[in-house]
């Protein structure tokens, strides 16, 4: 799938123009036994609230860093974390950098479909925005699981009122990637 002449697919795109080239950091926050790769009875969903939790040592970090240089982040947390360490998503929050949503359950979107989908969309932004006292505006799907098979997850995601996706990569990934994909910021016109 090639971009041409603002038509990706069957979208018609407008490519956005950021300001002055601003480029943006952005990390996923889960615990390592949400990678997708684990296929291991031991990290099913059920027995997530009996693995070792990792996650707010190695926030910390990061958070250091980015203050010692002054720098602004989007992290794209996961419902079932904020729910789990409120406290932890306050202080990114505190710190200045945006909170988006990284969906609630960390499942891939083409394997669960539109109607799971929705749920884990709807629930992660109403968790995260009940913490904040914020709206969430952006979403990552895990593994980056949208590809030319599961565009219709974009309108999903546009209906629970977000107002930014990152989940599509332009290139071939393990999860999911959409080769040739138009690489920069684009406003979807028309479906
Ligand atoms: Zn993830």
């Amino acid at each position: 799938m090639i971009y041409k002449k603002g038509i990706i697919n069957k979208l018609k795109i407008n490519p956005l123009k950021l300001k002055n080239n601003l480029n943006i950091f952005t990390i996923d926050i889960e615990e390592w036994f949400h990678i997708l790769d684990i296929r291991d009875d031991l990290v099913r969903f059920e027995n997530w609230n009996n693995l070792e939790t990792r996650v707010e040592r190695n926030t910390d970090i990061i958070l250091e860093i980015f203050d010692k240089y002054s720098t602004k982040a989007t992290f794209f947390v996961l419902g079932w974390i904020a729910e789990k360490i409120p406290k932890l998503i306050k202080k990114i929050k505190n710190m200045g950098h945006e909170i988006a949503s990284h969906g609630y359950k960390h499942e891939l979107i083409y394997e669960i479909g539109i109607k799971k989908f929705k749920e884990d969309i709807d629930k992660s932004k109403k968790i995260l925005q009940d913490i904040t006292g914020q709206k969430i505006l952006g979403y990552r799907g895990p593994g980056f699981s949208i590809k030319k098979e599961n565009l219709w997850a974009l309108k999903a995601i546009a209906e629970a009122g977000y107002l930014y996706d990152s989940t599509i990569f332009p290139a071939k990934r393990g999860h999911g990637g959409i080769e040739g994909f138009y690489r920069f910021p684009f406003k979807i016109v028309d479906t």
